[in-house]
């Protein structure tokens, strides 16, 4: 299916500029850090950089997997880095966080998915800085969720995020190596572990879903106590992948607000920019950043 072909007005964003961006951007770049926000091509870049805030992809860039809604190469990754963990806490330093988020690409390669890393990033960053709070958005760990809960036990406190992205019946097409039914047990796990954690799922609109389906899937995070809700617009990262469906005027993501706020999340964020990270440091509900 081709899908349309002219970005509405609402979908129009500046490019970034200006001292906070060049800083950001010279600040990764010095220290050799990836970010989701360029390898993901996100429209929000401008924005969050001009803020002084940008979400750390640890484990390299290369993916074990191949969404298709997702332009993060994919192929074999390096070992992890163990200066990673310095690196990032320098990051959050020079940047002076207040609240970091922290993502990576999958590593079904690392016998614990890479979990264990995650914890040493957080423990290594919460040493230099006490203050700093902690957003994980993590993959779904197949074939070693217990062990990947156990290994991030120590570094809690953290919002632990992880994103179904889409409705189940569209996983073949756009998440051929996930489950959903994977990603919401993984999610329940989190919570039983970590009652007084929150934690938080994302889903993208515009790739062919149905409102029923949406629905479905808002009432199945909630049944695995899922606290946060992101939803946004899928927008095409590169030319390999998906093509948008349907674009979602902002007034049907503000729709999607308040019946997610009916349906008793906690924090709930949908306008067609938001991402999982995006303006994820606020503590209450946002529907329009
Ligand atoms: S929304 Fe997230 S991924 Fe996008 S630019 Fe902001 S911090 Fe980066």
């Amino acid at each position: 299916m081709s899908g349309p072909r002219r970005l509405p007005p609402w979908l129009k964003r500046r490019l970034g500029a200006g001292d906070t961006f060049q800083q950001t951007s010279a600040t990764l770049e010095s220290l050799g850090l990836e970010t989701i926000c360029t390898n993901a091509n996100c429209p929000n870049r401008g924005d969050c950089w001009s803020r002084g805030t940008a979400t750390v992809l640890i484990l390299g860039n290369i993916c074990t997997r191949n969404c298709r809604f997702c332009s993060v190469g994919h192929g074999k990754p390096e070992s992890p880095n163990p200066d990673e963990p310095k690196k990032v806490a320098e990051m959050a330093r020079r940047m002076a966080l207040k609240y970091l988020v922290i993502t990576s690409v999958d590593r079904d390669d690392l016998p614990d998915g890479g979990s264990g890393h995650f914890r040493n990033v957080i423990l290594y960053c919460r040493r230099e800085l006490p203050q700093l709070q902690f957003e994980l958005l993590v993959p779904d760990f197949r074939g070693c969720p217990d062990l990947a809960i156990e290994s991030l036990t120590p570094a809690a406190p953290f919002v632990f995020g992880h994103n179904v992205e889409t409705v189940p019946s569209l996983y073949e097409k756009a998440r051929p190596g996930g489950d959903y039914h994977r990603s919401l047990e993984l999610l329940r796990m989190a919570k039983a572990t970590w009652p007084h954690l929150d934690t938080k799922s994302s889903l993208m609109l515009g790739l062919g879903e149905r409102d029923d389906e949406i629905q479905a899937v808002l009432k199945d995070l909630r049944a695995v106590g899922c606290d946060r809700l992101a939803i946004g617009q899928y927008l095409r990262p590169s030319k390999e992948s998906l093509e948008v469906v349907e674009y979602i005027p902002p007034e049907k993501f503000d729709a999607w607000a308040d019946i997610a706020q009916h349906m008793g999340f906690r924090w709930v964020m949908a306008s067609p920019f938001t991402r999982s990270s995006y303006h994820a440091e606020l503590q209450d509900t946002d529907k329009e950043p």
